[in-house]
């Protein structure tokens, strides 16, 4: 039997992947159980979490049979386990599911020996702790919760490197960066380098010395973009959830409105690809074709493009190096009649303004700035805050509380609960303008 540097034997390269997906219930864990389903012999569905939507739940358990399930809601762990027992009974299905809850719930899955590959699609901060745990334990982990960067970069790409982790992104816009990075593309002709790849390696040393000279992240720009400013005031969560291109969750639908995405994104790629806010040029391209581009010293730009959805990132890291069909519809070019571009306006996406200065000031400053957003896109889902005050809140909140330094978990996750308590009370004392 040969064995590979890492230590797997090739019969056990050919094994199914054990996957985690934290998350398995919201809009980017249903999109990767529908890429995984298409390929039995290659993954195995172990462990799927979620927070309460319990029927979702029960109807993933019937379809993908994971060994565990993790409620995070205790109640929805109860009320799973009887709707579980219940089709055990009527189907005569052979399941058996160890069903968990809590926060230590998803840190066991993150870690259990039989997942090798995590897939970290929880939504916010809630993110951040399982998705570590994936980290210290090692496994391959795709990214989708773009908040635990946002929140702790420097201790997240710290356990990423001490424990040789393959983090490889999710979010469209990194994912197409990540595809454009050519050093990657080439030295996966070759499987020495494919093993030393496998770590780190969306770690540039630094771009620079890859030849690149800017990444240009791209924007759909949402759907207010040309709305006039006026009628901003009045517009509701339904219009706000209403993307005219992708469909999300609605936390990310309304940071696309703001543009808040597009402002963490820019703090994401900063700790991904190694490199500052200064080296990143936000495009506005509301075709939402090409993903994103990577500009190179000799005036080369490298572009990925495909249809704008999210099975086409999550089957390439799936696979990655390798490539395997999404089930996403070809992509064809003579139908794209044209390619627009343009720079934000900053003054009508303040959100993405203060996210762009925060990720100059750093330290716990992009936390707060998280949190805060958190808080106010709750209070605007929720008819408490006006889509205009969602920026305002946020600018509030950073003004009244001090920066320091990221040095543990600890200080993160105390800063996110104060910024929380500061925003709360900006939103009370705000003047309510809801339509
Ligand atoms: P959804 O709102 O659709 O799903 C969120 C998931 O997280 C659900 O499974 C939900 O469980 C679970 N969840 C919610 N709160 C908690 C909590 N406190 N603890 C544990 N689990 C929780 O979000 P999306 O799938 O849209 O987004 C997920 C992540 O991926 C986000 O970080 C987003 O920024 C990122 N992303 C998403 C994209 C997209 O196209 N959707 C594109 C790029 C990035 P339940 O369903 O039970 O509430
Ligand atoms: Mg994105």
């Amino acid at each position: 039997m040969t064995t590979t540097k890492k230590g797997r034997s090739r019969q056990e390269d050919s094994q199914p992947i054990g996957l985690a997906i934290l998350g398995a219930t919201g809009s980017i864990g249903i999109n990767t159980l529908d890429v995984v389903s298409r390929y039995p012999d290659k993954f195995r569905v172990v462990a799927l979490t979620g927070y309460s939507q319990v029927e979702r739940m029960t109807q993933l358990c019937k379809d993908h049979r994971p060994d565990y399930v993790v409620m995070v809601d205790e109640d929805a762990a109860e009320l799973l386990s009887a709707a579980v027992t219940q089709m055990r009974l009527k189907t005569q299905m052979g399941l058996q599911i160890e069903i968990l809850s809590g926060v230590s719930g998803l840190e066991k899955v993150a870690g259990l020996p039989q997942v090798s590959c995590v897939m970290a699609a929880i939504v916010g901060a809630a993110g951040l702790v399982p998705t570590l745990a994936a980290a210290k334990a090692g496994k391959r982990i795709l990214l989708a919760n773009k908040e635990a960067l946002v929140m702790s970069g420097s201790i997240f790409m710290d356990a990423v490197r001490e424990n040789n982790v393959t983090l490889l992104p999710i979010d469209s816009e990194h994912n197409a960066i990540f595809q454009c990075m050519l050093r990657q593309v080439h030295c996966n002709t070759d499987n020495s380098a494919n093993d030393q790849l496998a770590t780190n390696q969306t770690l540039p040393h630094n771009l620079a010395e890859m030849g690149i000279s800017r990444i240009l992240l791209t924007a759909s720009g949402g759907p207010f973009k040309d709305t006039p400013l006026d009628e901003i005031n009045n517009i509701t969560p339904a219009q706000a959830c209403a993307h005219p291109v992708w469909s999300m969750g609605k936390k990310i639908s309304v940071d696309c409105a703001t543009m808040m995405n597009k402002g963490l994104e820019v703090i994401e790629a900063c700790w991904l690809f190694n490199t500052n806010a200064e080296s990143i040029q936000v495009v506005i391209h509301p075709q939402s074709v090409i993903h994103s581009m990577v500009e190179y010293i000799d005036g080369s730009i490298l572009a990925q493009l495909g249809n704008p959805d999210m099975r086409t990132p999550i089957a390439h890291a799936l696979a990655w190096p390798e490539r395997i069909d999404s089930g996403v519809q070809r992509l064809d070019i003579f139908d794209i009649a044209l390619l627009e571009f343009e720079k934000p306006d900053l003054a009508r996406f303040p959100c993405l303004k203060l996210a762009i200065e925060v990720s100059k000031t750093g330290g716990t400053a992009p936390a707060i700035l998280n949190a805060a957003n958190e808080v106010a896109v709750d209070a605007f889902l929720n008819e408490r805050l006006a889509f205009v005050d969602i920026a305002s809140v946020v600018e509030r909140t950073l003004e009244n509380m001090t920066y320091t330094e990221v040095d543990t978990l600890e200080t993160v996750l105390r800063v996110d609960e104060q910024a929380r308590a500061v925003t709360q009370e900006c939103i009370k004392t705000m003047s309510i303008r809801v339509h």
